[in-house]
């Protein structure tokens, strides 16, 4: 279901004001930072500006019954039951057939429970679908706060719009009926609730203190290391949570969040624009927190229109969430036996680039100063359009494009001071042409919603707002570069007389050779990866998924544009998948973030100079997308790394709600409920442990130490070793470690690695004829990281113990031109068969690779960084 929107080039998304319809005046950097005042915010007297107060004003001063009317709920949300009575049996079953039955219909459910009732030695009774739903929101204490909207999504009936009854913006009724039925409400699903049930059991209480020990140890190492952090691992090892730790600003019984949400299409083909908004729990280990349990709904707003007012339909979930941030969370901490007072400190809000102004208020991505990371940079402007390019054009016709050349590496990061400064002079606005601009001086349209929040309990505005590197990485860029390399779409330009040389793929014959070789790569990538990509040059416009891109481009791009490119444009290319494997790692060190910096920067300037070659023609190359590459680094020491920031977690639950909902005759209200019982089943999960059972090891498995497993088939009898290739090898290998000698063993076929993925062997996938390839493999030998083919695995008993060894055929070394050529992004090695055997421990795996065959040259591509994004982001979805 989940559809993307295009960041760069959706055109009709909300916001008119964003747009820059007034002449210009050149502008230079805005006016220089001031110090922050920590006076009130000068009173708006433009009326946009004014309601936008009223809004923050309402979430400021609210309180909890301002959303939760009902006093027992009240009551309950103050005094949390330090225990859960467990579960009746007749309760449990009907709550584990509910469960598994969470894709179907209340018909299965149904069903399910009428062939139980007539079992011959039952009967088998379970509760009725009603009974189990309303008991499931009775144990729970989690229920919706449903809020009145325009049916058109104008504006939510709350805050400054709460006593009105018809839509301000468009004059439909709020009502259907003279006994004021309303036409239309969305769910907010209160964040109180969900937070106490996650501190509540032992196990979950002490998951939810994960925070506070890490803290202490990357104090400790930041201590040793003069005050850097030496490796960027999640988001506490980055500055800006430091930072707020160390000012006292994030407490220890402080519940870290971060605030994301996202629109997408239910249906492809027509008008179905839902809303969604989720609460992703920071305290948690970046291990749990993106599973699916532990991601708590927020508000969902059903389509299929877009909001225009969407700070309304924010404001139940903001409200509340404030109100929590001063009165403090009473919650009982299941693993100290006591109650404690937390709050939830808000600390990132995520969005793609689109979605994002309505969060932060500043202009969109086609603004003046429309970078996200609010550096300042003042764009290009042609044609009444901005182009955020460093480089003066040697043919200014404008006065807006006109201003000197800038230096990349002098770009600051976000500045609250300056943020601060800035609303001050929006907000002063007193006519329409002054606001127009300020906005145009400042990048602000209207206050933050945020601002609602304990200034606190928040990162700072624009701190709070990191980079999505989801939509960045494996949608907006490739689709530009695609774009300019094909010269179509926004990209396209007329030439006279020679033809650009980055035009290499404009010819159909040209691009369909290349689709077919995207497409020939399948047999080669490992059977874990769920959506290799599809031929490009029948499916790209056919909604390309960002896990395509993502392969398409960074992981098998060196080597399929080596054979597009001109040389000196694929070693540029290179240089950009250097940097974006780097910041996309699981782990960073301090080391990889400057070279990453370096690198990035180089590319862009290249960029400018090898592309528009400050030829205002030329301009449009130069998107939003190019330039907020050079801050990928830098934001990354700031906020820990981005991919835990990003979108995925989001798009991941549209994903799977929306699978949920099949065809419903009312999917909106559909979409809604399923929200809700998502937060109810997850409460359920976190109270009641019992219900949550983990799936049984696979028949058969042997399970070895650190989560690995041995997976089936295996040898029945013993396997007489003929060769004498592997003979010899596993004699010397026996003979080193002074272990008898053997002749004969028990092979494995299969190894499940500890993110869930499987590794195959040589012997069964040829046996099988695999369509797909997952034997090949990086481990780690001596000091040094090499690739091979898995022959088979099999296990030794050493010192009464039984250990799981692979016997592999080790790829020759890379070769060495190609590997400084691309950057490091291109390992070509040689296949040597049997000729190259070599047996090591499996606790040495890491990550499957794909090896692919083009011509009589053997690619080895190296896709951890790809890997070890996708085993904990994508892996940890999985019910
Ligand atoms: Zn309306
Ligand atoms: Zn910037």
């Amino acid at each position: 279901m989940s559809q993307y929107h295009d960041d760069e080039e959706d055109e009709n998304f909300g916001d008119d004001e964003d747009e820059e319809e007034l002449e210009p005046e050149p502008e230079p950097f805005p006016p220089p930072p001031a110090q922050a005042s920590d006076n009130p915010l000068p009173q708006a007297t433009l009326p946009i500006l004014v309601l936008m107060q009223q809004i923050i004003d309402a979430i400021k001063t609210s309180g909890l019954q301002d959303d939760i009317k009902e006093p027992e709920k009240l009551h309950s949300l103050g005094n949390p039951p330090k225990t859960t009575p467990p579960l009746d049996p007749i309760m449990l079953m009907s709550i584990k057939i509910f469960k598994t039955l969470a894709l179907g219909s209340q018909q299965m459910y149904d069903g399910v429970r009428a062939a139980l009732s007539e079992h011959p030695t039952g009967p088998f009774e379970i509760h009725s679908y009603y009974i189990t739903r309303q008991k499931l929101e009775t144990q729970t204490g989690i229920t919706e706060i449903r809020t009145d909207m325009c049916p058109k999504a104008c504006v939510a009936y709350t805050g400054p719009f709460a006593q009105l009854e018809n839509c301000p913006e468009c004059g439909v009724s709020r009502y259907k009926t003279d006994d004021k039925l309303p036409e239309q409400q969305f769910y907010t699903i209160p964040l109180g609730p969900q937070l106490q049930a996650l501190w509540r059991t032992p196990q979950n209480a002490f998951f939810m203190k994960y925070r506070n020990c890490r803290t202490q140890e990357i104090l400790a190492l930041a201590k040793k290391n003069g005050g850097i952090m030496p490796l960027y691992e999640d988001v506490f090892d980055g500055k800006e949570y430091l930072d707020a730790y160390l000012a006292g600003q994030v407490r220890e019984d402080d519940t870290l969040v971060m605030f994301s949400w996202d629109g997408a299409q239910l249906y492809k083909d027509k008008q179905s624009d839902c809303f969604f908004g989720i609460w992703i729990v920071l305290n948690l280990s970046p291990e749990i927190r993106y599973k699916m349990k532990y991601i708590l709904p927020a508000l969902i707003i059903p389509g299929p229109h877009e909001p225009r007012n969407t700070e309304s339909f924010l404001l139940p979930s903001f409200r509340h969430t404030s109100a929590l941030q001063r009165s403090g969370l009473k919650a009982y901490d299941g693993h100290l036996s006591k109650y404690i007072i937390t709050r939830p400190f808000t600390a990132f809000n995520g969005a793609d680039a689109v979605a994002l102004p309505k969060v932060s208020g500043q202009v969109g991505h086609k603004g003046a100063l429309s970078c996200r990371v609010t550096c300042g940079m003042p764009a290009r402007l042609r044609d009444r359009k901005y182009y955020p390019a460093a480089l003066k054009p040697f043919n200014s016709s404008t006065a807006g494009s006109g201003h000197p050349d800038i230096d990349v590496c002098t770009l600051g990061g976000p500045d609250p001071n300056q943020y601060q400064m800035n609303l001050r002079i929006m907000l002063q606005s007193k006519t329409i042409t002054s606001y127009n601009q300020n906005r145009r001086l400042t990048g602000i349209v209207r206050p933050s919603i945020c601002l609602g929040f304990e200034a606190n309990a928040m990162f700072r505005i624009p701190m709070c707002f990191p980079i999505d590197l989801m939509h960045l990485i494996s949608i907006n860029i490739p689709q530009h570069l695609i774009h300019i390399w094909r010269n179509t779409s926004e990209a396209r330009f007329q030439y006279t007389g020679t033809k650009p040389d980055f035009i290499v793929l404009d010819n159909e014959r040209d691009w369909n050779r290349h689709g077919d070789l995207v497409a020939s790569t399948h047999q080669y990538l490992p059977a874990s990866i769920d959506r290799p990509p599809r031929n490009p040059a029948a499916k790209i416009n056919t909604q390309y998924k960002a896990c395509e891109y993502m392969m398409y481009l960074w992981s098998l791009g060196p080597a399929l544009f080596c054979l597009v490119l001109p040389h000196h444009l694929w070693t540029h290319f290179c240089k950009l998948v250097c940097g974006l494997r780097l910041v996309h790692q699981r782990r960073i060190t301090y080391q990889q973030a400057v070279r990453a910096h370096n690198i990035l920067n180089e590319w862009e300037s290249e960029f400018e100079l090898k592309y528009y070659a400050r030829d205002e023609q030329h301009l449009h190359l130069v998107r939003p997308s190019i330039h907020a590459v050079i801050h990928l680094a830098r934001e990354t020491i700031r906020c820990g790394p981005l991919n835990l920031l990003a979108q995925w977690a989001m798009e991941t639950t549209i994903g799977n709600l929306g699978e949920e909902v099949h065809q419903h005759s009312n999917p909106y209200a559909n979409l809604s409920e399923r929200a809700l019982l998502r937060a109810q089943m997850n409460v359920l999960k976190a109270i009641h442990p019992e219900v949550d059972t983990d799936k049984p090891h696979p028949r058969g498995s042997l399970v070895l130490k650190h989560g690995y497993l041995l997976l089936r088939a295996c040898d029945r009898y013993d396997h007489k070793i003929l060769d004498c290739d592997e003979l010899r090898t596993l004699h010397n290998f026996l003979a080193q470690r002074g272990l008898p000698l053997v002749t004969s063993l028990i092979r494995w076929a299969r190894l499940r690695l500890p993110n869930g993925e499987t590794v195959r062997c040589a012997w069964k996938e040829l046996e099988n004829r695999n369509t797909r390839t997952s034997r090949n493999v990086q481990f780690k030998s001596g000091d040094s990281l090499f690739y091979g083919e898995i022959q088979y695995f099999f296990c030794l008993t050493i010192a009464n113990q039984k250990h799981a060894f692979a016997l592999i055929s080790h790829f020759s070394d890379p070769d060495q031109d190609l590997l400084e050529q691309s950057h490091q992004t291109l390992y070509v090695a040689h296949y040597h068969g049997k000729q190259a055997l070599e047996i090591i421990d499996v606790f040495f795996f890491f990550f499957s690779i794909e090896r692919l065959n083009y011509t009589s040259v053997n690619y080895t591509v190296n896709r951890s960084w790809l890997r070890s994004h996708m085993g904990i982001v994508k892996k940890n979805y999985e019910r």
